[in-house]
This record gives C-alpha cells, structure tokens and sequence, in this order.
C-alpha cells in the first residue's frame, strides 16, 4: 500500500523503523524484562489485598509483567497481569486496553503509535480482584525514537484515480473501525510468522514522496516482494473478520488474533478463507498478488492494536521483546 500526500496525515500512527533503525539492538532487543510489582498500591482497605479461592486459600499478589520497558515508535509491549485478578485495563500514552484472559494471566497488547513522543512515560494497570478489591500496578516505560526513511514513488494515471484523499480515508476509516475492536479473548498463541519469503521492498513508516511531491504520510505496512501467486500464511491463529475486496488494498484479508490485535493482508490475487472462519498460524489465507494501489506484485503486510496501525516486522524481529 502507498500512501499519497497528505492524505494520511492523521493516521500517521503506521510506522517503521527506516532501514537504520530497524535490528538496531539498543532498545532492549530480544531481551524479556519481567518487571515485577511485589506491593501492588491497593485501593481498598482490605487488609492484605489478596484475593483467596473458594476454598480460603489466598491468590499471589497482582505482578506486571512487560516484554520490554523500552520500546520503538510504532513498536508494542506484551503486558501480562500475573496473580488472581479476574479484570482491568491498562493506560499507556492517553489510551486504554482492557485486560483479556489470557493462559496463565490476563494481558494485554500495547501499541506505540508513530507520532507518540520519545521518553519516559508511566504505564498504568488498574486491576480488580475477584473479591472486588481494585488495586494499581505501574512501571515506567521508554519510548524509543525511529527514525522514518523516504521513498520516490510514481504512479500511472489509472492508479492515480486511487490515490483520491476520499477514497484513502474512507478504507482507512472502515479498516480503524475493525481494527478498533477489542475481542475479549486470546486466540493467539507463541511467536509470529512472516506470511510469506522474500526482500522487504518497504518498510513500515516509510514516508511518500508520490510523483515528484513532498515526502509526508507514513507507510502503513510492511510490503515483501514475492511473484503473484505466492501463498500468503496466517501470522498466527484467530478468526478472519474480513476477506473482501478493497479499493486501495485490493484483496485483503484481515485476522483478528483476540485481546485487540490484528494481522491484514494486502493486493492479493485470490482467497483462500471467508470470514468469520478460524485460522490456525501457517493456514494459507489467499495468494499474493498485486490488486488495489500497488506498483508490482507483493504483499502489504500489516499489524494492528486497538486502532493503531504498528511495526509488522518488529512482531517478529525481537525488538518487542516477545
Ligand atoms: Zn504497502
């Protein structure tokens, strides 16, 4: 996907690293930081603030758990709520992600949207125990800056009609209505597959200089070069929400993985799954191609969290921590 002047400046939330910053390794790369919280702030007067089964035996104590505490623009952290906490939601940069169920704890995705400032900034969990005692959690984190690299595209006349600021914002308003969805459950499990092999041919957050214009906008996805045809496979396990044709995406398929996240896949040739049907990590979901606003065959790749767009790659790279 390409994004046109001017036209997604308020959706600037979809970014990469240039070319520089990404496997740069000072931002906590591939290193889990497991931040724990031994005297959760409890809210209540209860007097030790735990909580205890059925049977009287008491629950640990709440403990945050985070992938990283330094984390890239259009980066996420994986934030788990270990204990007996039975529901909350967690405040990070202005915006709130209720906890889902998780295997052993509650979590949830956090986004880092390009245009968050770089620096320290508090996360905050507000969280309930089952005898309805409430509590907070918090910790420091670190937004790292990413540097956006530019890139001169030019298109035909015929794709040029697409490139109309209507037709962007409205896919990009019906995509952010989809994406802004939380399902409160966990489909996802372990890491996160590229979808297909083959050269990255733009990186997430490139800016756009279209035809000969200034550079502005930000790339919304991830593109991998690959012949038409190629089978494009789930990032990860969830339900397909939409598998229709796009005007600026072409064929797309979005997944919805639980908890907030999302995968989409985009300019593909053909599909291979309906929507509302569950995919498991490695399904083929369609073949890759070059519909929509694209300049050659290849597949927009893109990840999303709560309604803001974010680094595909850095879900697979260890920079996130996960
Ligand atoms: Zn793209």
């Amino acid at each position: 996907m390409r994004w046109p002047r001017g036209s997604l400046l308020t959706l600037a939330a979809f970014c990469t690293l240039g070319a520089a910053a990404c496997g740069s390794t000072d931002a906590g790369a591939g290193v889990v930081v497991h931040v724990g919280s031994p005297v959760p702030a409890l809210a209540s007067s209860t007097a030790s603030g735990a909580a205890a089964t059925p049977t009287g035996t008491p629950l640990p104590p709440p403990e945050l758990d985070l992938s990283t505490t330094q984390v890239y623009q259009a980066g996420a952290i994986l934030v788990s709520v270990l204990g007996g906490v039975s529901g909350g939601s967690i405040t990070f940069l202005g915006r709130s992600y209720p906890l889902t169920k998780g295997t052993q704890s509650m979590f949830s995705f956090v986004g880092v949207d390009t245009d968050d400032p770089p620096g320290p900034q508090p996360l905050k969990v507000d969280f309930t125990l089952p005898n309805g005692t409430k509590g907070t959690l918090s910790q420091t984190v670190t937004v790292v800056q990413t540097k956006w690299s530019v890139d001169s595209l030019a298109f035909s006349a015929d794709k040029d009609a697409l490139l109309d600021p209507r037709i962007v914002n409205d896919e990009l308003a019906q995509l952010k209505a989809i994406y802004s969805k939380v399902t409160p459950e966990k489909y996802w499990s372990g890491g996160w597959l590229v979808p297909v092999e083959g050269p990255i041919t733009a990186r997430y957050g490139e800016q756009r200089s279209i035809n000969g214009g200034p550079p502005s906008g930000h790339h919304g996805g991830t593109d991998i070069g690959v012949p038409e045809g190629t089978p494009v496979k789930a990032t990860n396990r969830g339900r397909v929400v939409l598998a229709r044709q796009l005007q600026e995406r072409g064929n797309m398929v979005i997944i919805d993985h639980g908890g907030g996240l999302y995968s989409g896949y985009a300019h593909m040739s053909s599909f291979n799954v309906s929507e509302g049907q569950m995919v498991e990590q490695g399904d083929v979901v369609g073949m890759s191609g070059n519909t929509g606003l694209s300049t050659g065959p290849h597949l927009h790749w893109e990840m999303a969290i709560d309604g803001v767009w974010l680094d595909a790659l850095r879900f697979t790279d260890g920079t996130n921590g996960f």
